[in-house]
C-alpha cells in the first residue's frame, strides 16, 4: 500500500535545477530584494508574480546576471552562477527574452535566430575564415537547427523578412526562437504577454507549455497576466516589497490571504 502511494507521488529531484538562496539586492537606500529563496524543479514552469515594485524584474535581472546580488547565491545544478558574466550565461544553459523585445531590427528573422545558436558553436575566427571541414559541418548543423526552430514556432513564412516591419506578436515569437536556438536548460521569460491581445496570450500559453513538454525546457515566467500564470504554471512564487510572500501551486497562491491582501492594496488588482 505504502509502495503504491510512493510510486504515485510527483517526481522531485534531490538537487533543484536552479536554487535562489537568500538573495538580496540594494539600490542606494532601497532594498529591492530582501533575502529571497526558492527552488526551481527541472521541467517545471515557475510563475513569479507580485504587485508593481515587488522585485520581480530585479530578481529576473539577477538570474540573467545583469544585476549582482548584494547578498546570497544563485545555483544552477548546484553551481553558483554569480561568477559568470552576463554574456556567458547562455553557454551554461540560461536563455532569456526581454519585456520590450531586443532583436536586431535590420536583420531577417532567420539571421536573428542564427545569432542564438552562437552559444552552442565552438568555432573560432581562423577556422571560420578558412572554412575548415568542421566549420562547414557546423554550419550545416546550425542551418538545420534554425530551420527546425522556425518551423516549430511557425515562423517559416517570414524567415527571410526583416524583423523591423513585423507585428509585435511575431517579433516576440522571433525572440523566443532566438532564445531556444541556444538550447537552454532554463528559459527566463520577462512579461511575454505584455502588448498581446487575448487570443495571442492564449496561443502563447499553449506554446510555452509545448516548449516545456517537447523540449524539456524549464521555464521561469515573470508576468502580470494572472490568467496566463495560473493556467500554465506548476509552481508560483509571489513577491511583495522585495520579500517572498507565498509559494505553492497556482491554487494555493491564489487563495493565500497575504497574496490577496497585497493585490487588493495595489494598482494591479
Ligand atoms: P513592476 O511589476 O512594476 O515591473 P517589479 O516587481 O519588477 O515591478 P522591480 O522593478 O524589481 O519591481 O523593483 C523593485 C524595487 O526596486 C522598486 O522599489 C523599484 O523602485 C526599485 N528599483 C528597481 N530597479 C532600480 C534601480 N535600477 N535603481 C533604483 N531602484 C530600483
Amino acid at each position: 500500500m505504502m509502495q503504491a502511494q510512493l510510486a504515485q507521488a510527483p517526481a522531485m529531484s534531490a538537487t533543484p535545477l536552479l536554487a535562489v538562496r537568500d538573495v538580496s539586492v540594494v539600490f542606494g537606500g532601497i532594498i529591492a530584494l530582501n533575502g529571497v529563496s526558492f527552488d526551481m524543479q527541472k521541467g517545471h514552469i515557475l510563475g513569479l508574480i507580485g504587485p508593481n515594485g515587488a522585485g520581480k524584474t530585479t530578481l529576473f535581472n539577477c538570474l540573467s546576471r545583469l544585476y549582482q546580488p548584494s547578498k546570497g547565491d544563485i545555483l544552477l545544478e548546484g553551481e553558483s552562477i554569480l561568477k559568470r558574466p552576463a554574456h556567458k550565461i547562455s553557454e551554461i544553459g540560461i536563455g532569456r527574452t526581454f519585456q520590450n523585445v531586443a532583436l536586431f531590427p535590420n536583420l531577417t528573422v532567420r539571421d536573428n535566430v542564427r545569432v542564438g545558436t552562437h552559444a552552442r558553436t565552438n568555432s573560432d575566427i581562423i577556422s571560420d575564415s578558412l572554412k575548415l571541414p568542421w566549420v562547414r559541418r557546423g554550419e550545416a548543423d546550425i542551418n538545420r537547427r534554425v530551420d527546425d526552430i522556425l518551423t516549430y514556432l511557425d515562423l517559416h513564412s517570414v524567415a527571410d523578412t526583416v524583423v523591423a516591419g513585423l507585428p509585435f506578436g511575431t517579433q516576440k515569437r522571433v525572440e523566443l526562437a532566438r532564445a531556444l536556438a541556444a538550447e537552454p536548460k532554463i528559459l527566463l521569460l520577462d512579461e511575454p504577454a505584455g502588448g498581446l491581445n487575448h487570443e495571442e496570450v492564449y496561443i502563447l500559453g499553449d506554446l510555452i507549455r509545448r516548449i516545456r513538454d517537447d523540449r524539456g525546457v524549464t521555464v521561469l515566467l515573470v508576468e502580470h497576466h494572472m490568467g496566463l500564470v495560473m493556467s500554465i504554471a506548476d509552481h508560483v512564487v509571489a513577491l511583495n516589497f522585495g520579500k517572498k510572500l507565498a509559494e505553492g501551486t497556482p491554487t494555493q497562491v491564489q487563495n493565500d490571504p497575504e497574496v490577496i491582501k497585497a493585490y487588493l492594496g495595489s494598482k494591479d488588482s
